[in-house]
């Protein structure tokens, strides 16, 4: 693949995806020693911001590795052989985490649906019911390889009245979608900034409830004095009043973190929802106007931050994605994990990719790149669906228009 060792003019991927200028002049700060107060009011802002993203009260840590290392954190903590554990999965992250808790020792009862479809709460609630030692309860938010949401706003309530904890993947969901910590009763949730916050990857964005620390502190096998702990943040930063960290913290990706935060806050966290809602939309209207059909079986289950598109019979998306980037300098994704790797192209309106037209862009690399293979398309047709999407007239302020 000719790059000219740059990289894509247009990233829309599934993460990580292209961060804004803010962003990037964050990063370029300089690095000072972790104890510099400085920096050590910066890290304990930041903690401050994702709670607001969040909407909790709860503690949050900020562990310093990509999202898995939240995940993992989450289930090594929480998770005690041979206790009940209900995980949910649409997709692959969810398979995922199931195969975590069995290795962890845990009895698994799974709901599973199609890869394309999202969970059903009355099926959580008949499962919590007919399973009352049930303790734990793991669902992803938005499946990024599918392209789907989960309805965890419903889920949550229902594992808090049935008095299990619930461990929340919002990876791809934080900052795009609203994620109602404390309103949904969630426990244990984890993000990353490198999804719709538009942020580098590299640090986990974990929000702890009161039960859920007490259940790790009653819990022998949760991890202590190990970068996987919990517990070591939270007694060491937290419990000794935020003054000595664990272990040295990622300087640069938390001040790049801070930059993306504040630009997010700055637009305001309703805005960026409605963004990316409308993204999504634009892009779901050109996929269809232009002939080709959704991955998610229903619009209502479509994730916010990425569209996935099922892959036409008779081209390889992985050869047409190499295509786009070299002839056109435009970056898109395949379904990345596993068994939805070959299925679907994703189109990413993440982050800064929400913007603006992007999702034209996206469209158009995504249709010419199909018509070179010989897919008989209209792409005009989808441009147009999706321009009349992004073109609705709304609040001035959301598209951030020039006041008056
Ligand atoms: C991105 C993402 C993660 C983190 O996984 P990576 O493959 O390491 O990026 C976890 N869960 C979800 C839902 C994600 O979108």
């Amino acid at each position: 693949m000719s790059t000219d060792g740059r990289p894509a003019t247009f990233t829309y991927t599934g993460g990580p995806v292209a961060a804004s200028p803010r962003t990037l002049a964050g990063l370029g700060r300089p690095i000072p020693f972790e104890y510099d107060p400085v920096y050590l009011e910066r890290f304990k802002a930041v903690e401050r911001k994702v709670a607001q993203v969040y909407e909790t009260e709860q503690d949050i840590v900020l562990m310093q590795g990509e999202a898995v290392l939240g995940l993992e954190a989450a289930a090594r903590g929480l998770c005690r052989p041979r206790m009940t554990a209900l995980n949910l999965v649409s997709g692959i992250f969810g398979k995922w985490f199931g195969d975590w808790l069995r290795a962890l020792g845990a009895e698994v009862v799974e709901i599973e649906v199609e890869w394309n479809d999202a969970i059903d709460p009355a099926e959580v609630e008949r499962a919590l019911a007919e399973h009352p030692e049930i303790e734990l309860v793991a669902v992803v938010h938005s499946e990024t390889p599918s392209g789907t949401l989960n309805p965890v706003a419903e889920i949550g309530p229902l594992a808090r009245s049935a008095g299990a904890l619930v461990i929340v993947d919002a990876v791809s969901a934080f900052a795009g979608t609203p994620v109602r910590t404390d309103a949904w009763d969630l426990d244990i949730t984890v993000a990353g900034p490198q999804k719709c916050l538009g942020g580098p990857p590299g640090v986990s964005l974990v929000s702890v409830s009161d039960r859920a620390w007490e259940a790790m502190e009653a819990n022998p096998g949760a991890p202590r004095s190990s970068y996987l702990s919990l517990l070591d943040w939270k007694q060491r930063w937290i419990d000794g009043g935020r003054e000595k960290f664990p272990y040295t913290t990622s300087v640069a990706d938390i001040n790049g973190i801070d930059a993306a935060l504040d630009e997010l806050l700055a637009d305001g966290l309703e805005t960026s929802f409605e963004r990316h809602e409308r993204a999504a939309r634009a892009c779901r209207a050109g996929v269809r106007a232009m002939g080709l059909e959704l991955w998610a079986a229903r619009e209502e289950i479509a994730s916010h931050g990425v569209t996935a598109v099922t892959v036409p019979d008779g081209v390889s998306n992985r050869d047409v994605i190499a295509h786009v980037r070299s002839a056109y300098e435009v970056m898109l994704s395949d379904g990345e994990h596993a068994e939805m790797t070959e299925r679907v192209f994703r189109l990413g309106h993440m982050g800064p990719a929400s913007r603006s037209l992007n999702p034209v862009v996206a469209l158009a690399a995504l249709g010419k790149g199909l018509a070179d293979f010989g897919v008989a398309l209209e792409i005009g047709a989808g441009v147009e669906a999706a321009l009349e999407v992004l073109t609705e007239p709304v609040d001035a302020r959301a598209q951030g228009a020039p006041a008056g």
